[in-house]
């Protein structure tokens, strides 16, 4: 039986495409871009077409305001690094309670090693910004805000364009990770007030290893990698120029299937959603119903652990994930769920689907086939759901 894979927040098929894109990049065209003979040049060459690609996928208004980096994780770290070097005269963070690793735990060590104030801005229910809190964190002594355009867990929708004109009022720069939106949404920095931008390649299709950081014309930049000029010597180091030509090999795809993404795509999400929400009571979306990544179901069922139905799950072939990859390993819920106050009952049992273009209507069926029986089993097993009893047991009201 074909495997089905709906853990595409995680990582992603490298494109067929992309492979044939990047392969001259190991062999025949092998040389370093910075030299200036034939062998640098032809090379140098693909890395500004790459640069092309990417700045039209984003919406950037010049290509040199793309920077090449290792992934989203770095790109993070630079953006608010620098932001910090760049505004002495401020110590302050602000960010959400629910961004990626990349961003909390830098936040983290900056508060305990370098007395930096973070304002960690909480979430709702739907997992939807404070923006009341918001306003009021933002001051003259904030350096950087740093939000996510979208969750990777839930796949809720920040408003990060409104965000980043509020930032600016008060003088701080605004970074916004947009690992998990760049390739599923529509974006179109030219018109936004965002001053950097991290995505990553694996997240659409291109490898692992190869990201870029926007960083907008005239906002102030300090590379923490000290060393040669690359990247106008905004991130030093011999550039990974197959990656790079690989992302935008990625990117130009990207824009080709975005509305595959957002119709195809979403239709299949949502009849999985729907599926699931009819066959299984006690179980609901955590996300936010309406600004959602078109690809992402994150659900929640109440009484049993997630780890054993990915188990199960995968017994059958069918690979997707419980909270992020991240934090899967450990058995406490999220932070992402935790931030938005779902009880553990529930946190403890959600399971995120991630679709991309790879998959099919069949996909959706043989999850939609096997898993009110796995969800079954372990409720059988589980003494919360006993303690339910006989209680009315409560669908969806969204779908029910
Ligand atoms: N930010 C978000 C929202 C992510 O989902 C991820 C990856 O899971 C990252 C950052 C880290 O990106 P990378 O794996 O390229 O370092």
């Amino acid at each position: 039986m074909r495997p089905v894979y709906l853990d595409n927040n995680a990582t992603t098929r490298v494109d067929p495409d992309v492979v044939q894109a990047m392969l001259p990049f190991f062999t025949d065209h092998f040389g370093n871009p910075s030299s200036i003979h034939a062998f640098g040049a032809s090379v140098g060459a693909a890395v500004k077409t790459a640069r092309r690609q990417l700045q039209a996928l984003i919406g950037a208004e010049f290509d040199h305001e793309v920077v090449f980096t290792s992934g989203g994780t770095e790109s993070d770290n630079a953006a608010i690094l620098s932001a910090l070097e760049v505004m002495p005269d401020r110590t302050e963070i602000v960010t959400s309670a629910v961004e990626h690793p990349a961003v909390l735990s830098l936040c983290a060590d900056l508060e305990k090693r370098r007395g930096i104030t973070v304002h960690r801005i909480p979430v709702d229910r739907h997992g939807r910004l404070d923006l009341e809190a918001y306003r009021a964190a933002l001051s003259s002594r904030v350096a950087i805000v740093s939000i996510m355009w979208a969750n990777n867990e839930t796949g809720t929708i920040f408003p990060v364009a409104e965000l980043a004109e509020l930032a600016k009022e008060a003088g701080a720069l605004f970074h916004t990770d947009a690992v998990q939106a760049v390739g599923k949404l529509p974006i179109d920095l030219r018109s936004t007030a965002i001053d950097m931008l991290s995505l990553s390649g694996h997240k659409l299709h291109a490898p692992k290893g190869i990201g870029a950081l926007y960083v907008k014309r005239g906002v102030r930049f300090r590379s923490q990698i000290k060393g040669g000029h690359q990247e106008r010597a905004r991130r030093a180091g011999t550039e990974n120029t197959p990656g790079i030509v690989g992302l935008g090999k990625a990117a130009e795809l990207a824009m080709k299937f975005m509305d595959d993404e957002n119709t195809r795509v979403k239709t299949l999400r949502d009849r999985l959603e729907k599926g699931l929400l009819q066959a299984i009571p006690n179980a609901f979306v955590t996300g936010d119903p309406r600004e959602r990544l078109p690809n992402t179901a994150n659900i929640a069922f109440e009484y049993i652990e997630g780890e054993g139905m990915l188990l199960l799950l995968n017994r059958e072939g069918i690979a997707c994930s419980s909270g992020s990859a991240c934090t899967s390993g450990s058995l406490e819920p999220s932070h992402v769920l935790r931030a938005m106050d779902i009880p553990y009952t529930a946190a403890h049992g959600a399971i995120r689907f991630s679709f991309s273009r790879d998959n099919c209507e069949d996909d959706v069926d043989r999850v939609l086939e096997v898993m009110p029986g796995i969800v079954e089993k372990l409720r059988e097993l589980s003494p919360f759901w006993a303690g339910v009893g006989e209680a009315p047991k409560t669908f969806n009201p969204v779908y029910a």
